[in-house]
């Protein structure tokens, strides 16, 4: 059972040095009278959150924190194998948490869901099918109450998440405009995702200034996902009762101190809601999105572009890239492909 272990806790940006390919010698079973399930890793997911699962001390999120010396664990699709659990049984495809190797004996309650769509990729299940894609939905429409009009700016626009907040504002009748860290990652959003403007932010020196071209009403929504220095020059460049989803903020995460934002104070007078969010909070409405996105999948209203590393034994590059921008659209690593 070919494995992905972390050699050791990370501080700073992590590297692949951080991470360790291990053939077990254990062969995993499933327990005589065990209500777990044995799966077969197909498509592993790469998401930012993974980073605070590497570091060691008080940023260590609880049960799911990585261990060196053992597998690291992610969200993933995987086949069922071997079922002690009523509800699934020997063939069906799952998606849920699991460990990076290439069979897991995992609990159901480890699982979100039996895949009953198998008419689209596989892997989107992780991406526009899974979590990436109900954080998009439930930050851009439950935390910012979008209107056909409105003005919306999305950091990190190309990746698992933000190229689906942008198709997401183009259908609800925004304008919408995105960054990004490189000009294929542009071209992308202009010419794939159906971005109104898009702007490397590489390439701007006064993030204000650039936000003010694009903006110069000013912004209804914008969708966070990197911090920083971008968050600091939305604050100035906000209308009145703007939303500010905070999704995530990728420029902090490998920071051993966080950046200071100096202009909340505008928050005051323009009346924003800033609210943090968790998408698992959000699952209940997984089969109303389904129900939302579905049809428009294979319509080809709304479009998904995904990054795909062949091979367990390529995921620690495709996962520590992720926090340097290699990876264009959503980064998947395929274990297996059945
Ligand atoms: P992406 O697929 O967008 O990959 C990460 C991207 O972030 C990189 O490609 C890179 O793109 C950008 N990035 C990396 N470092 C920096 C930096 N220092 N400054 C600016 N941009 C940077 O990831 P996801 O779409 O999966 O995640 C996007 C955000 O959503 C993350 O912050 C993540 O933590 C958050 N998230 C939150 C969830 C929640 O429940 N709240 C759930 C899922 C994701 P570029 O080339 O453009 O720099």
């Amino acid at each position: 059972n070919k494995q992905v272990i972390l050699s050791n806790y990370v501080t700073g940006f992590p590297t692949e040095s951080d991470f360790n390919i291990v053939e077990s010698t254990i062969t995993l079973e499933l327990p005589e009278g065990s209500n777990d399930v044995l799966i077969k890793n197909l498509y592993l997911s790469c998401d930012p959150y993974m980073r605070s699962l590497m570091s060691e001390g008080p940023a260590r999120k609880g049960s799911l924190s990585y261990t060196p010396g053992s597998p690291i664990g992610g969200y993933g699709v995987a086949k069922v194998i071997e079922s002690g659990h009523p509800n699934y049984k020997k063939g069906d495809i799952v998606w849920g948490f699991t460990k990076w190797e290439e069979y897991s004996l995992v609990s159901a309650a480890q699982i979100v869901t039996k895949i009953e769509n198998s008419d689209v990729p596989l892997s989107y299940y992780t991406g526009i099918l899974g979590m990436p894609g109900m954080t998009a939905y439930a930050g851009f429409f439950e935390l910012g109450s979008p209107k056909k009009g409105e003005t919306v700016f999305v950091s990190a626009a190309s990746g698992a998440v933000g190229q689906l907040v942008g198709q997401f504002a183009k259908l609800t009748g925004c304008y919408v405009v995105g960054s990004a860290g490189t000009k294929e990652k542009v071209d992308l959003l202009k010419n794939k995702f159906g971005y109104d403007e898009a702007f490397n932010y590489k390439e701007e020196p006064d993030l204000d200034a650039t936000l003010k071209r694009y903006f110069p009403e000013g912004i209804d929504i914008y969708f966070e996902n990197v911090g920083g220095k971008t968050l600091d020059a939305v604050l100035s460049n906000l209308k009145v009762h703007a939303r500010i989803p905070i999704c995530g903020m990728i420029s902090q995460y490998n920071l051993t101190e966080q950046e200071g934002v100096k202009n909340l104070s505008k928050l005051i007078y323009n009346r924003v809601r800033l609210q943090g969010f968790i998408v698992s909070d959000y699952y209940h409405l997984y089969p109303k999105y389904l129900e939302f996105l579905l049809p428009k999948i294979k319509e080809g209203k709304v479009v998904y572009v995904e990054d795909i590393a062949e091979g367990l034994e390529n995921g620690p590059t495709a996962l520590v890239g992720i926090f340097s921008g290699r990876n264009v659209g959503k980064q998947v690593v395929v274990v297996a492909r059945e």
